[in-house]
């Protein structure tokens, strides 16, 4: 049930995405990854020096990866920078031209291309419907935007009913076995 909101993964960080890992066993290209609540806290402008690792170890290893954020394009491009990834932030998720130009950005085909992001009803469900592999990560902090609020608790709900049901399982890094 509410299979297209399911994520494929479910982890607690961004920074525990095993990315060689990703790119071996998963034959991952492009990583199209959220902003706020996935690699910075919302509201924030600090970024923790554990994502900025994990980003340029995405790039060593030969991953191309963008930001793909519902955000203001000034913040996106700020955080872009910080990053050195291109980002895109003129449509919003989860529709799917906002993940059709991110796999535009990335250049990879949609079987080489990952989601990464903390919430169900965008980066999930938009990722899902273009059959992007999708990873959903918890949000960094529970401080989020007024206009989530609901959907948050719905989350929380469909979380909770995947996990008792067994078909999500919370990994705490070595992802993927
Ligand atoms: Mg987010």
């Amino acid at each position: 049930m509410f299979k297209i909101l399911r994520p494929k993964v479910y982890i607690n960080s961004v920074y525990n995405v095993d990315l060689i890992k990703l790119k071996k066993i998963k034959k991952i290209k492009g990583i199209m990854v959220d902003l706020d609540n996935t690699l910075v806290a919302w509201g924030e402008k600090e970024v923790s020096p554990k994502i900025i690792d994990w980003v340029k170890e995405a790039k060593k290893i030969g991953l191309k990866i963008c930001i793909v954020s519902n955000t203001n394009s000034k913040r996106a491009a700020e955080f872009a920078k910080i990053f050195n990834i291109p980002y895109h932030s003129k449509y919003f998720k989860p529709f799917s031209i906002a993940f059709n130009n991110g796999l535009k950005i990335l250049d990879t085909k949609k079987s080489e291309t990952v989601v990464i992001g903390d919430q169900i009803f965008t980066d999930v469900l938009g990722g899902n419907r273009l059959k992007l592999l999708t990873i959903l990560v918890t949000p960094i902090v529970k401080k989020d935007s007024i206009g989530t609020f609901l959907q948050r608790n719905i989350e929380k709900i469909l979380i909770s009913f995947w996990l008792k049901r067994g078909t999500l399982k919370k990994e705490i890094g070595n992802w993927p076995k």
